[in-house]
């Protein structure tokens, strides 16, 4: 009898788990592992970010989808022992397999920016990007009392897929906000080091996007090269060299 472990309930293990089930001798053991319960629809996290989709929209219980001859550990992995075919839990017993998929998903990259980890959100799961919305409702609710324009100031860093993703869904988002909170405009700017957004369409479908987005009230800079981020504002260059921020 084989053992078979997938590490991770994302797309990919959860998709091996079910193909798996279907392919396999009726004696192999499928042990699929994850660290929450919850399977997230991580290509629909622009839409929490910005408020538009509710956490519970995205996300379901994994045990309601695998076949009854996959077995859901709940365990977060910490260590591989690829020598002795052996998985190390912070949570758990150890698992020893014949065959492993790791399927551990990404990690939000912020390519060491000086000043990103502390005063920037990161989008990487559900509770990082429930944080995003929170944090505009919260400064945009609390603009009333401020009357700081900072609190009325979104900036996007990155125009490549998820960035601009998360563009389009802020375009109703700051419409709902400033009707709800009777506030001034919510402005929202893209940084972008490139020179066009979405670099990997053609031009002419680019171009379709900036316009959609611009019309929309968007602020795109391209060209701007991120230099740090600091409390409350993007330091950027733009093509002479010439620093600028973002508040
Ligand atoms: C906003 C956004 C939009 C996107 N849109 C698209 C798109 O349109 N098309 C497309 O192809 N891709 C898109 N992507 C990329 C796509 O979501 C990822 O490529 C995909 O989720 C990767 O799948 P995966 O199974 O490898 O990992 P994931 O879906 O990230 O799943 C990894 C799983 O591993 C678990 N895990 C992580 N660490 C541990 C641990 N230590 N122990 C136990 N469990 C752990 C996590 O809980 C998670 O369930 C988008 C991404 C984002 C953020």
């Amino acid at each position: 009898m084989a053992h078979i472990l997938i590490l991770g309930a994302g797309y990919g293990g959860l998709k091996a788990a079910r193909d798996l089930a279907k392919t396999t001798p009726a004696d192999t053991q499928i042990d699929l592992v994850d660290k929450n319960v919850l399977h997230v629809e991580k290509t629909a996290l622009h839409m929490v970010a910005a408020g538009t989709a509710k956490p519970e929209s995205v996300s379901f219980d994994v045990r309601d989808v695998i076949p009854s001859n996959v077995n859901f550990i709940q365990a977060t992995v910490s260590k591989f022992d690829l020598e002795n075919k052996k998985v190390s839990f912070s949570d758990h017993d150890d698992i020893e397999y014949d065959y492993v998929i790791v399927a551990l998903g990404f990690r939000s990259e912020d390519f060491g920016l000086e000043g990103a980890d502390e005063h920037a959100l990161i989008l990487q799961d559900l509770d990082t990007a429930t944080e995003i919305y929170k944090t505009i409702n919260k400064n945009v609710a609390n603009y009333k009392t401020s009357q700081d324009p900072k609190d009325l100031s979104i900036a996007v860093c990155g125009a490549g897929f998820t960035g601009i993703e998360v563009l389009g869904e802020l375009v109703d988002t700051v419409k709902i906000l400033k009707a709800k909170y009777g506030v001034p405009e919510i402005k929202v700017t893209c940084l972008e080091m490139a020179t066009r957004i979405l670099p990997m369409f053609d031009e002419e479908l680019s171009n379709y996007a900036v316009s959609y987005l611009e019309k929309n009230g968007i602020k795109l800079l391209t060209g701007a090269k991120i230099a740090k981020i600091e409390d409350g504002a993007v330091v950027y260059k733009d093509a002479e060299d010439a620093e600028h921020k973002v508040e």
